[in-house]
């Protein structure tokens, strides 16, 4: 028989389930390089993992690469893949020197900058909102000429930090100068790694939000499902709701996956997995917000997929990466139903003592997976700075309008409880 694929999965949070529960279903076996902020003991406990390989991506990325290239002449492994934002072009370049299949040097650059994904929609000439590069605190006149409501945001972000909706003129400077402080603070310390620094400011698109989550394989994009995220007006964007599948006219969902499958060409994203972000413009017309080379929201993106369409969004990401055809090129999946996903609001933010009401939510039946990430102690900060989410509620069932429900449920019975100011 032959053996079991390896594939090193870079920076994956082994409190998060998904991809780690994917390796079986996908008959691959794991090599974790464990996130910094990771135990040493929970990631060798992770489903699916094999071996854990501890590399220092961000203090020594040339050692690292090194390391990893010793580990594949001892014994070679059939791919590596990213487990979150900011080890893709890490991983991009791992797969180059050691010729595996991967996104291209290029294609990873272009996904986590803001600036240079704006860029390549326009040439493309797919939408994009009016956007403003402002490369220094000082120089934010020259999104004046915007047309106002815009946001504010970091050119190398996530989770919406830093993430600021300005409506007029005179509130410009003080939001660019807040938003490059979040930047120096935890993007690109001390002006450290020029590349993550950098602000940008875009015309506000008017529209209810949505995601698509995509497969790529050998350069073909197949768009596997689209959920609704709803309205998002700002000033800050703290993301609590998804739903998939998301309810819209067959046209819509048409233009969406048009724009999603232009915007992978004009990237160059020709292998791998995507979250893709847009805006519907006037309930009606997709605009790109930006795209992610890896499995959204740190993996939960991959049960919303796997719930709604049947696509098996984690197993099939890890397939690609050695190398293998998806399943879902070759057999239609079943469309299953309908999958919400709940993140509880920072709320007021400070030393969180627990959650309250999510006993409750444990053991309720419509709820398939509660994962909290900080524990008792940990520090939130509120928008539109940014620590962590509290917990994150997935659950299952019969229709929209009963994942609406339950949404509503979940807002009113779940608060972050935080220790007293003393
Ligand atoms: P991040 O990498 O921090 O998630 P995004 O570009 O996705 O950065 O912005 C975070 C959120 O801010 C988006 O999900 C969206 O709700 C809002 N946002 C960002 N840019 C715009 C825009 N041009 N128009 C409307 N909303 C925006
Ligand atoms: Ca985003």
């Amino acid at each position: 028989m032959p053996q079991r694929p390896k594939l090193v999965l870079v920076g994956q949070l082994s409190t998060l389930p998904w991809v780690f529960d994917a390796a079986g279903r996908a008959g691959i076996d794991l090599i974790l390089v464990p996130r910094g902020d990771d135990s040493a003991e929970a990631a060798a406990r992770a489903g699916g993992v094999v071996e854990v390989l501890p590399l220092d991506i961000d203090g020594d990325p040339e050692a690292a690469l090194s390391t990893l290239a010793d580990r594949y002449r001892r014994e070679p492994f059939a791919g590596v893949m990213a487990g979150n934002e900011k080890v893709v072009p890490f991983v991009a370049r791992a797969a180059r020197e050691l010729g595996l299949p991967g996104l291209s040097e290029d294609a990873a650059a272009v996904v986590r900058d803001k600036r240079s994904m704006r860029r390549r929609l326009r040439d493309a000439g797919l939408g994009a909102p009016g956007f403003t590069v402002v490369d220094d605190p000082d120089a934010w006149t020259g999104a004046l000429t915007l047309r106002f409501p815009v946001v504010v945001k970091p050119a190398s972000g996530f989770s919406s930090l830093g993430v600021i909706r300005v409506d007029d003129k005179d509130s410009l400077e003080q939001a660019v100068a807040r938003t490059w402080q979040l930047v120096d603070t935890h993007l690109a310390p001390g002006g450290g790694s020029a590349e993550n620094a950098g602000v940008l400011v875009e015309e506000y698109l008017d529209g209810p939000e949505i995601s698509a989550e995509s497969l790529v394989f050998q350069g073909q994009v197949r768009v596997c499902a689209i959920s609704w995220k709803g309205e998002l007006t700002g000033p800050y964007f703290e993301e609590t709701t998804l739903r998939a599948p998301a309810q819209l006219p067959a046209e819509i969902l048409a233009a969406i996956e048009a724009e999603v499958i232009g915007a992978h060409h004009a990237f160059g994203v020709t292998e791998g997995t995507t979250h893709t972000e847009l805006r519907l413009v006037g309930g009606v017309r997709p605009v790109l917000l930006e795209m992610g080379a890896r499995i959204g929201g740190g993996g939960f993106m991959h049960h919303l997929v796997h719930g709604s369409s049947g696509i098996d969004l984690a197993a099939e990401a890890l397939r690609i990466h050695v190398g293998r055809q998806p399943v879902c090129w070759s057999e239609e999946p079943v469309p299953a139903g309908h999958v919400a996903a709940y993140l509880v609001p920072v709320g007021k933010g400070g030393r969180i003592n627990r959650v309250r009401g999510l006993d409750a939510v444990r053991t309720d039946p419509q709820v398939d997976y509660v994962v909290q990430t900080v524990g008792p102690g940990a520090l939130l900060r509120s928008y539109p700075d940014w620590s962590g989410y509290p917990a994150i509620v997935l659950s299952r069932h019969e229709s929209d309008a009963a994942a609406v429900a339950y949404r509503d449920h979940l807002a009113r019975t779940l608060h972050v409880e935080y220790e007293e100011q003393g």
